[in-house]
């Protein structure tokens, strides 16, 4: 059986913390399920800051490049809030997605009975949500050009250009379909092709690689305002969504309400596949490094273990593990075990970043 191989970034605040639980899932996976990992843990952020003078060694990129998965926990912190922009945290982070070619940004939304109530919307829109949002991350109105202020007669103009290729958004695409064939087969591309040129590229792109490529997967196109408002009012219609960067930035705020806590959020960043046919990949929770809450033992370790359990599906080939795991997560949920970001009005004894730790691996 093959050797899966992961970097560890830890980074800063709860990183570490958050984890220590991941690395003691994976222990449980080694010794009870036979898989077999081979776990690297290097620094990044302040951390790496602290130790090295910058946030991203040239050693710990070249190791991210070589190996299966990355997992991050989070960067950052006020400490490090004056340094020079050129060092600060985020940039590690940044030149991390960059070197690594991270085009495609997956973001589900998944609603656990449990927390349904937490969601803003009315229990039945969403109890047993399970969605994922395919983001286009490195191109279109972010980095398009020309850009900029300029002034045209007496007043100041502001310019930003969107911008994609038929390469851009057909990888992005095939990101999505990919993704789709390991759910529930069925693609929603949003864009407003009704009023921008490249969303009737983006239109015509999806299309096509789907008719030579991925015929038997189910896709429809809706227009990206109609998607918002979808989102909202009926989200259980549908499975992966996939869109630019722009509205994939809007779209899954908007979709991480439906399901209550920063806490509970995974994501992944995937680029072109490696020569094993899997995507480069770096898996982290939505949330960020929390100083409020750091070193006392407070944070909700599930986004990591959530962000752990998609790196076991899409680049370990490891369906089952990642089943039993988000099924462990759901059962302690449902047992009622509740960090303090997860608890309601109703009020009760939170458990420890450590104690939810247990309870999962318990279950
Ligand atoms: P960033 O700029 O890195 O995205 P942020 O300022 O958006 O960070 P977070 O660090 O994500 O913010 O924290 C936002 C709030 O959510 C804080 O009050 C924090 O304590 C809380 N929070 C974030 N993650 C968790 C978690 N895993 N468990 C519990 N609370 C969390
Ligand atoms: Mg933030």
């Amino acid at each position: 059986m093959a050797t899966h191989s992961l970097l560890i970034l830890p980074g800063d605040g709860i990183g570490p913390e958050v984890m220590a639980e991941v690395r003691r899932v994976i222990d449980w996976f080694a010794a009870n399920k036979g898989i077999a990992f081979d776990v690297s843990e290097d620094l990044v952020g302040g951390a790496a800051y602290d130790a090295h003078g910058t946030p991203l060694t040239d050693e710990t990129l070249a190791k991210a490049q070589e190996v299966d998965a990355v997992l991050l926990g989070a960067v950052g912190g006020p400490k490090y809030d004056n340094l020079d922009f050129s060092v600060k945290p985020e940039r590690g982070l940044l030149r991390l997605r960059k070197e690594m070619d991270l085009f495609s940004n997956l973001r589900p939304a998944q609603c656990f009975d449990a927390l349904a109530d937490f969601s803003s919307l009315k229990r039945d829109v969403v109890a047993g949500l399970d969605i994922v949002i395919v983001r286009e991350l490195t191109s279109g109105v972010y980095f398009g050009e020309p850009r900029g202020i300029h002034k045209e007669g007496n007043e100041r103009v502001g310019i930003n250009t969107q911008r994609y290729t038929e390469s851009e958004i057909a990888r992005v695409a095939r990101s999505a379909f990919e993704l789709a064939k390991k759910r529930s087969n069925k693609v929603c591309s949003m864009e407003k092709a009704n009023v921008m040129e490249s969303g009737i590229l983006w239109r015509d792109v999806v299309q096509e690689i789907h008719d030579t490529e991925y015929p038997e997967v189910e896709l429809t196109h809706m227009y990206a305002d109609n998607g918002a408002m979808q989102l909202v009012r009926a989200p259980k219609q549908f499975d992966v969504i996939v869109t630019d960067n722009l509205f994939g930035d809007v779209l899954s705020d908007c979709a991480a309400m439906l399901t209550g806590s920063l806490g509970m959020l995974p994501s992944a960043s995937l680029g072109l596949p490696m020569a094993n046919g899997k995507p480069k990949a770096m898996y982290e929770p939505v949330h960020g490094s929390a100083p409020d809450i750091a070193g006392q033992g407070k944070a909700n370790p599930i986004a990591c273990i959530l962000s752990f359990a998609m790196a076991l599906r899409y680049s370990f080939d490891e369906g089952e593990a990642a089943d039993l795991l988000e099924g462990a997560v759901e059962k302690v949920l449902a047992d009622g075990v509740r960090t303090a970001d997860l608890m309601g009005p109703e009020g009760g004894t939170p458990v420890s970043t450590t104690e939810m730790g247990d309870a999962i691996l318990a279950a």
